[in-house]
């Protein structure tokens, strides 16, 4: 049985203060039952701080992003290595924002997801069709083939994390319905066991966009829905503590 996650992505948002949110999601879940992990993914510049907050807690910190190096001469990046040593679990890596603004292919992806193997992380490979793709019928081709494209050969054998994130949900309000969440995540699963066959019914698959309170317990019941990968609604610890009580 796969043990379901509940992620933050706080995205390009939150200053020294707001590890408050972290201290308060971290004192919330102990008052939850422990149904799932929960992640929050603050960004690099609170991963220590959150880290620290986070500590002896049931709250997980992750980042958002790294380079595929180790080290080296990579102005203004950061390594699978630095982001460990801060205390980090997981690493997200293909987000659409990522693939969006810095033109990150399938392969620099896949590539990523190999560095956090290497620092003894957990990656969450994200993937998700455009609007343009879902109406022109692409959904299912182009979902196949991010999933075959960036998730490493090296991932056989290690714990890993998809998320499914229509681009189209991301921060608009519109939430995919239960029936397009399903037919992909059936997909999805049945091409993890294809590939990593003994592997997939304890691989995560998360569903990504628009979750809140009001909604994500009709979500994280469809078939093949291990989880979500929250963004705006992660940056209010009531919010957040509310999606995880759902799971
Ligand atoms: P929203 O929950 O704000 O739509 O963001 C989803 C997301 O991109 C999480 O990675």
């Amino acid at each position: 049985m796969v043990r379901p996650l509940i992620a933050g992505n706080w995205k390009m948002n939150g200053l020294s203060g707001d590890r408050e949110i972290i201290s308060q999601i971290a004192k919330g879940l102990e008052a939850l039952e422990d149904v799932a992990d929960c992640l929050i993914c603050p960004p690099a510049t609170l991963i220590s701080k959150s880290a620290d907050a986070a500590s002896g807690t049931r709250l997980k910190v992750g980042a958002q992003d790294c380079h595929t190096a180790v080290s080296g001469a990579h102005t203004g990046d950061i390594s699978a290595e630095m982001i460990a040593d801060l205390g980090a679990t997981h690493i997200i890596v293909g987000h659409s924002e990522r693939r969006a603004d810095h033109g990150e292919s399938n392969e620099i992806v896949a590539a990523k997801a190999e560095a956090v193997f290497r620092a003894g992380l957990v990656p969450i490979i994200c993937i998700g069709e455009t609007l343009g793709e879902r109406e022109a019928g692409k959904t299912i081709e182009v979902v196949s083939s991010q999933l075959a494209g960036s998730i490493p050969a090296s991932a056989f054998g290690k714990t890993f994390v998809v998320a499914y994130e229509p681009v189209w949900a991301i921060g608009t309000g519109k939430v995919a319905s239960v029936e397009q969440v399903e037919e992909v995540h059936n997909k999805i699963r049945e091409i993890l066991g294809e590939r990593f066959p003994g592997q997939a019914d304890e691989t995560p698959i998360l569903y990504g966009g628009s979750m809140k309170p009001g909604n994500a317990g009709e979500l994280l019941a469809v078939g093949n829905v291990d989880g979500g990968l929250i963004g705006g609604a992660s940056l209010k610890a009531d919010d957040f503590l509310a999606i995880y009580a759902a799971c």
